[in-house]
């Protein structure tokens, strides 16, 4: 490759968007420009390969694809499937798995596939079987009465939102928790850890069709072999949401009971977090699921996007090379030294550290809601999010966590250092952080004061903490 190939490339693809609408061209360059600048401390977020994010722009995005290989709706696939093929490929031997399905579009549409190929595996029902042929989107009142009446009320059980479950393991803001009566399982509440004894307890009484392990803002490993040895013994099947921590699966720093491919029925992931691919979805499984499974598109998901396959591909190759196993425990070491950081400052965290790539800071000990902590620390260009802890008393909106991971950080090359010196920035906002009052002079959960002098000298901090590890170094758009 010549040197300056991944410039000229990205000039050359910006010169011909400016040439049709230059503000689009603009956004580009200034949304590579802020993410050069910015702290970017949020767990599900990284920075693609310039390789993966160029296999996305080409005329693959122009071709139809529905069904999978050897069972296509559109004639003229024959480059797609050389790609799906591809990226599927080096899935199933990424991860040591039988069958991957590289079509899902996103974390949440892997979830859809994995639920219906289940109840699909698991229920008689002829208006499923009508509804695989068809959209979801299209089914009538009757056919989802049908289907509803068939399938019975499936049970599932998985990880409480406020302990880090996700959205899409049965709660009522997503289809999920419409299509299955749901309970969860939550954390102990003097550890923060889950007690595996309470999940089986809940499991026998409960009796779930699919028990759901994964979750996004828990900060500890989870032991895959006994939450199959609980789903067994109730005849439950075990799906395992792998989406924030596929890279550390990828990396191989979660192996033997914290690998979840051997020890689940099936799999799902997003490929844009941990894992450092384009933004999509991925469903792996044994042979007794891959049928169903691969019937993913058209029955939730819409025309495959072969160039994010194309993307998937490249990424996944990219995560079979043995700097990607090193990358993977530098974002595990990263993130101990910033929990350590934190909690020599005085910080509290949930579990009281990590074994993951993120932490999760219980900011009720400064005083703030999650909402206060999260502006604060991006008034000062520190990019967080804020996160429920276990028993939230803020709720889901205001909350009292900020959650905070090292993937992305961790692939501009930062380290132990530079975390502990991050560990200083995230400490020094937030202790000089102090909750607002409303018009009414009562207690505001959003509103905080910061002195502006503080944010703007730990924003420039920050910015100094990043100059000697630039972001896409041989990108210069000049
Ligand atoms: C991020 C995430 C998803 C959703 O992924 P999208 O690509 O945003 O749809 C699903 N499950 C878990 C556990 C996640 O963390």
């Amino acid at each position: 490759m010549s040197p300056n190939a991944e410039s000229t490339a990205f000039r050359s693809a910006l010169e011909v968007i400016r040439g049709v609408e230059p503000r689009v061209a603009d956004a580009i360059a200034a949304e590579l420009a802020d993410q050069r600048e910015s702290l970017k401390l949020i767990a599900s977020e990284n920075y693609a390969s310039p390789a993966t994010l160029l296999a996305m722009g080409n005329w693959f995005s122009d071709k139809y694809a529905e069904g999978t290989i050897g069972r296509r709706f559109y004639a003229g696939c024959q480059n797609v499937d050389t790609v799906e093929a591809l990226a599927a490929e080096h899935a199933r031997e990424l991860f040591g798995a039988t069958h991957a399905y590289v079509q899902p579009h996103s974390g949440i549409d892997a979830n859809l596939v994995a639920f219906w190929a289940v109840l699909a595996d698991r229920v008689e029902s002829p208006a499923l079987r009508r509804a695989q042929v068809r959209q979801v989107n299209d089914l009538t009142e009757a056919d989802w009465f049908a289907l509803r009446r068939e399938l019975g009320n499936q049970r599932m059980l998985g990880m409480s939102l406020d302990a880090g479950g996700h959205l899409t393991h049965g709660f009522r803001p997503n289809i999920s928790g419409k299509m299955f009566d749901q309970r969860s399982y939550g954390t102990d509440p003097t550890t923060g850890l889950i007690d595996y004894d309470r999940v089986a307890e809940a499991a026998r009484e409960f009796k779930p069709l699919i028990l759901v392990a994964g979750y996004s803002a828990y900060p500890r490993k989870v032991n895959f072999r006994v939450m199959r040895e609980i789903a067994d013994s109730v005849g439950a099947t075990f799906m395992v949401d792998m989406a924030h921590f596929a890279g550390l699966v990828a990396g191989k720093v979660f192996t033997g009971d914290f690998d979840p491919v051997p020890h689940a029925h099936i799999v799902t992931t997003t490929t844009h977090k941990s894992l450092r691919g384009p933004r999509g979805g991925m469903v792996l499984c044994g042979p007794e699921l891959a049928d169903q499974v691969d019937r993913g598109c058209p029955m939730v998901l819409g025309g495959p996007l072969p160039h994010v396959m194309a993307a998937k591909a490249v990424a996944l190759a990219e995560a079979r090379r043995p700097d990607f196993a090193d990358y993977a425990q530098r974002i595990v070491d990263n993130a101990q030294a910033l929990a350590d950081g934190l909690l020599r400052r005085g910080a509290t965290l949930v579990t009281g550290g990590t074994d993951n790539h993120l932490v999760l800071i219980d900011v009720s000990g400064y005083g703030l809601t999650g909402r206060q902590a999260e502006q604060a620390l991006l008034d000062s260009g520190i990019v967080t999010n804020r996160n429920s802890v276990p028993q939230d008393p803020n709720g889901a909106w205001y909350t009292s966590g900020i959650r905070i991971g090292t993937p992305a950080l961790t692939t501009r090359g930062l380290g132990a250092t530079e975390m502990d010196a991050t560990a200083e920035l995230i400490h020094t906002v937030l202790s000089r952080t102090t909750a607002g009052t409303g018009p009414d002079g009562a207690a505001s959960k959003a509103k905080y004061v910061l002195d502006p002098a503080v944010a703007e000298s730990v924003g420039k901090q920050a910015a100094d903490l990043l100059i000697p590890f630039p972001l896409y170094p041989a990108v210069d758009l000049g």
